[in-house]
């Protein structure tokens, strides 16, 4: 067995929690396991890092950043090492140039070109340990490059591949991913499973725990993740491929996004290539558009509706503003008081009637339905924010998540 495990800012916060981290890693190397690290920067130095940058300056050299963020995760990576040491393992610190990652040379945003890790199998089979640093890697230059927030995720999974592992156990401060949010609804419950498509529906909706592009790749190599938490030794969340035999509920997790505004731009001459004139500028401006929604015309006029990141709600109302007069428009309006709630789950594709039921419940609250989208394994609505708690709560119910107990 061979497996990386990855530790997130909090499980490696300070000495004390290094140490613990130390003893977990203990454990597998006494079960005969092979053991590579993944770490994270203690939690809070890559901010602290990147607000000292911008004391010395508004436009700090994308380079140089990176060249500074990356050192929080080479602290964590020696300091384990050495707490390793100390316990009598045998480990090695190796930045992620050192353990073979190289990257484009975007910075801040380098996306993994290849992970040649063969030199740290070599250890492993000895049962010694690799400590890399996650969250980086050099451009074919050999500067150094950042994989963007939350990217030692993705450093792990990446390394699980490449060295081949059974599993990556990605260690955090949460035991694992829960039907829905358990500040919202206390009966919550912990789910044991889940599989790579549904985790990604939960990350990309703004469930903090996973990297997305994490998930993306473990579904692409197949790399099954142990999502838990290093504050405890309870069985985390499992994402994995999906098991065909299982017996599947009609859906697995209620999940929501507040970080969400809403434009439309109305009245618009129809005719071939309005999307493409819309969404063109959009995407340049580096906006992400997601429910998209276009009313069928009428005398030859149609509206346009999306969804927009709120803090990208002021850029885009400026935009469409602009465009609304390029393009002949009527009007530009804007909502940035609306929210995202879906319903998560493969068992949609084998149970009937999964939306209407939704629909349903969401009626029997009242609560209006301003847009709606589905794909194989969700079906989102956009409503106001304020029915956020109570069409999560309502929806966990009605389908029947609720812990016993
Ligand atoms: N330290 C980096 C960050 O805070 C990478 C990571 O922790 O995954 O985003
Ligand atoms: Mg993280």
């Amino acid at each position: 067995m061979r497996i990386v495990q990855k530790f997130g800012g909090t499980s490696v916060g300070s000495l004390e929690r290094i140490r613990a981290t130390a003893k977990i890693i203990q454990g597998e190397l006494n079960n005969g396991v092979e053991v590579a690290v993944v770490v994270s920067a203690m939690s809070g130095e890559t901010n602290r890092l990147l607000a000292m940058a911008q004391e010395m300056s508004s436009a700090p050299s994308p380079r140089e950043l990176d060249a500074l963020v990356a050192t929080g995760e080479q602290v964590t990576a020696a300091l384990l090492a050495i707490e390793l040491n100390e316990l009598g393992i045998s480990a090695y610190s190796f930045s992620g140039g050192q353990a073979g990652f190289t990257t484009e040379g975007n910075h801040a945003k380098a996306r993994i070109k290849d992970v040649k890790s063969e030199h740290l199998i070599q250890h492993m089979i000895k049962g010694e340990v690799p400590v890399v640093t996650g969250f980086q890697g050099v451009d074919e230059a050999g500067n150094i490059t950042t994989l963007g927030r939350g990217g030692s995720d993705t450093s792990a999974v990446a390394l699980a591949v490449a060295v081949q592992a059974d599993c990556c156990d990605i260690y955090t401060d949460v035991d694992g991913i829960y039907t829905t949010d358990p500040r919202i609804e206390p009966k919550a419950a912990k789910m044991d499973s889940i599989s790579y498509e549904e985790m990604l529906e939960f990350a990309s909706l703004g469930a903090k725990v996973l990297q997305t592009r994490s998930v993306e790749l473990a579904m692409r190599y197949d790399m099954p993740i142990h999502l838990r938490s290093s504050f405890n030794l309870i069985q985390g969340t499992r994402v994995s491929k999906e098991d065909s035999n299982m017996e599947r509920a009609e859906i697995s997790g209620v999940a929501y996004n507040r970080d969400e505004a809403k434009v439309t731009i109305k009245g618009i001459p129809d005719q071939p290539g309005i999307a493409a004139s819309v969404f063109g500028p959009v995407a340049e401006a580096d906006i992400n558009v997601d429910v998209i929604v276009q009313n069928v015309s009428e005398d030859g006029f149609t509206d346009l509706t999306f969804t927009v990141p709120r803090h990208d709600f002021a850029a885009t109302m400026t935009l469409l503003d602009s465009l609304c007069v390029s393009m002949h428009a009527k009007e530009v309006r804007g909502d940035n008081t609306v929210a995202k709630v879906s319903i998560i789950g493969v068992g949609m594709r084998s149970h009937t009637g999964v939306a209407k039921k939704m629909f349903d419940v969401l009626a029997q609250e009242n609560i209006n339905i301003q847009m709606i989208t589905t794909s194989e394994v969700k079906v989102t609505v956009v409503l106001e924010e304020k029915y956020v708690e109570l069409a999560v709560r309502s929806l966990h119910q009605a389908f029947g998540l609720a812990q016993e107990g």
